[in-house]
């Protein structure tokens, strides 16, 4: 009687669909983002690096990531963080023991205090907690507040975002030796992950590539 009554109180609606659910999301819709899942095709090579993504940007994987960021649901970020790190550990084995410095890619202050969260550090939190990888989630700075991507061409994207990010001098010297993981919730064009390794190879890190949950695939060869 006792555990039914707490077991009331630990359950809460499930983001997607409203079912009740014990878990961030329920069962059903576990199963209906993770159909999203990039079983082959993981690895886009960039301009200057390659990004590894969990999933295709469609479908109930597009709907996760929509309610992480406007229905404030920052717990489901972590969780893809989570199967992010599971997915890439499964890939790179040999990077269980070599560590890299994780950092996501920040808003600009203003969209920061609106949403209450990055989107970006909370997947990172759940990425860096399977991967044991250290996090430096203010190593970067948006100096610019771009306007959104959506609806821009991808040579709008790269002058949108051209500069807008820059590493923070004061914690250059925190950030160690081992090279960099730039981590996004979505990966579009690579104007973002770009700029990010711009930033850093400009104040001379070494960038060891991008991870991302989704990426829009196209059906280019
Ligand atoms: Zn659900």
């Amino acid at each position: 009687m006792l555990k039914n009554l707490l077991s009331i109180f630990v359950r809460s609606d499930c983001p997607l669909c409203q079912r009740q659910t014990q878990q961030i999301i329920c069962t059903y819709c576990q199963k209906k983002v993770q159909s999203n899942y990039l079983s082959t095709r993981k690895i886009i090579k960039s301009k200057n690096l390659s990004v590894f993504a969990w999933g295709k940007y469609e479908g109930e994987l597009k709907r996760a990531i929509a309610s992480v960021k406007y229905e404030n649901h920052p717990q489901l970020g972590v969780l893809l963080g989570e199967w992010l790190a599971h997915s890439w550990l499964a890939s790179f084995p040999s990077k269980k023991i070599e560590k890299l410095t994780v950092v996501p890619i920040p808003l600009h202050p203003q969209k920061l205090k609106l949403r209450g969260f990055n989107q970006a550090t909370k997947i990172a939190q759940g990425f860096c907690q399977v991967t044991g990888y250290p996090l430096k989630s203010q190593a970067l700075i948006r100096v610019k507040n771009t306007q959104a991507m959506f609806g821009l061409n991808p040579q709008q994207r790269q002058t949108n975002i051209k500069n807008a990010l820059v590493v923070d001098r004061h914690l250059e010297p925190t950030l160690g030796r081992s090279p960099i993981l730039i981590l996004d919730d979505i990966y579009t064009t690579g104007s973002t992950i770009e700029s990010a390794y711009q930033a850093f190879t400009q104040s001379s890190f070494k960038v060891y590539g991008g991870v991302v949950v989704a990426a829009v695939i196209t059906n280019k060869p």
